[in-house]
């Protein structure tokens, strides 16, 4: 286990929040991945114990037993060897903060990363991101969609073996198992390590004549309906992972994933604050002045909401559990109405008067804000 200091592996502050901390994580992963670093031991390290650090920081739990202990408050939590990356449990981040390097991420845990395990079939299908722009009616009620979708999809014609008479063979050079021993040459004498097969790329087995429809790859094109499930109080940038749903592997290799990314529409009427919404609704004011019944929106339809005599331009009001419900829970947010007054413009001869007279009896005493403001004014050119 590394004794150094987690916060200062990753580059973050004490108070780091999730995003942050894995935002650094991700971009200690990008340089220091193997991959980009081959044959190079400091990256390697560097790798592992950046991911060591954010395996502890990227869980509250052991966050926390790290802030009050250090590294004593973790002993155990990663077995008697220490951090290893079968200790891992964010392989499936990977997908997320590699997904713009394409194949880089199935090779992580693949033969090119001493130490590192399978973590997926090489064969794997890619997966597959759409976008889906939602209301918020439909954020609100959750929604059920359906999708057309390009993917790779079973050949039929050779059933996903990818060879035209349905035969193949046991590859010559590592006689099935897929992987062979390589011999190389260092400064500390001769390095054996086990690699992918070059022959049959893993497989074990070789196809002696290529299917015709799908090239030897055993899938193809097809446009493909899918069904979406969308919960209710999803937000923007969320995404829903349908397993499986994506590119088939080659030659029976395992599917890849669908990745629905939550677009929100903006709204005309409502601005969203988590699961609060808010509304600005303009009032004139005469209204604001001696109060009014309004009728305002909501997500399910007008409602009346009275506003009391004398009310201040910009203020809230609250509608409770009017506002989205949580993902998974019972819990809705709020709905505010902001009232604006809006000063009238393009008064005729008549209002103007009425505007007038009622200029003279307002001599600024009953402008409660007012004399605060002035009273500021005055203290801040004192
Ligand atoms: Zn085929
Ligand atoms: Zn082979």
């Amino acid at each position: 286990m590394s004794k150094k200091d987690y916060y200062e592996i990753l580059g973050v502050e004490k108070t780091a929040s999730e995003a942050e901390i894995k935002k650094a994580y991700r971009r200690l992963a990008m340089q220091y991945h193997p991959d980009k670093n081959k044959n190079d031991k400091v990256a390697e390290e560097k790798f592992k114990e950046a991911s060591e650090a954010y395996e502890v920081l990227s869980d509250s739990e052991k966050r926390n037993k790290y802030d009050q202990y250090g590294h004593a408050g973790l002993e155990g939590a990663f077995g008697s060897g220490g951090f290893t990356w079968d200790n891992f449990t964010h392989a499936s981040d990977f997908s997320d903060i590699f997904s713009s390097w394409g194949g880089i991420f199935d090779s992580l845990f693949g033969g090119s990363f001493s130490g590192g395990r399978r973590y997926r079939n090489s064969n794997r299908g890619e997966d597959l991101q759409i976008s889906l722009s939602l209301t918020l009616e439909d954020i609100a009620k959750g929604v059920d969609k359906k999708i057309k979708i390009n993917v790779k999809d079973v050949c039929e014609r050779c059933h996903g073996s990818g060879s035209q008479d349905g035969k193949t063979q046991t590859c010559q050079q590592c006689h099935g198992s897929g992987q062979v021993m390589q011999t190389t040459r260092s400064l500390f004498g001769q390095m054996q390590t086990v690699v992918t097969c070059p022959s049959c790329h893993g497989e074990g087995t070789i196809i002696k004549s290529k299917c015709s429809e799908c090239n030897g790859e055993g899938r193809i094109n097809k446009t493909k309906t899918i069904n979406v499930h969308i919960p209710a109080g999803v937000a923007e940038g969320q995404y829903i992972r349908l397993r499986g749903q994506g590119n088939r592997g080659v030659r029976g290799g395992e599917s890849g994933d669908i990745l629905v990314m939550i677009h929100e529409k903006e709204h005309p009427v409502f601005e969203r604050k988590e699961a609060d919404l808010i509304c600005e609704y303009p009032i004139s004011f005469s209204q604001a002045a001696l109060g009014v019944e309004l009728e305002v929106p909501t997500l399910s339809g007008k409602v009346k909401m009275k506003i009391p005599a004398g009310t201040q331009s910009g203020k809230l009001f609250r509608l409770k559990s009017q506002g989205l419900p949580h993902v998974n829970s019972s819990y809705r947010g709020d709905l505010y109405i902001r009232v604006v007054v809006v000063t009238p413009t393009g008064l005729n001869g008549e209002e103007k008067q009425l505007l007038e007279q009622l200029g003279t009896f307002d001599d600024g005493r009953k402008l409660k804000p007012g004399r605060n403001f002035f009273t500021k004014f005055k203290e801040f050119f004192a």
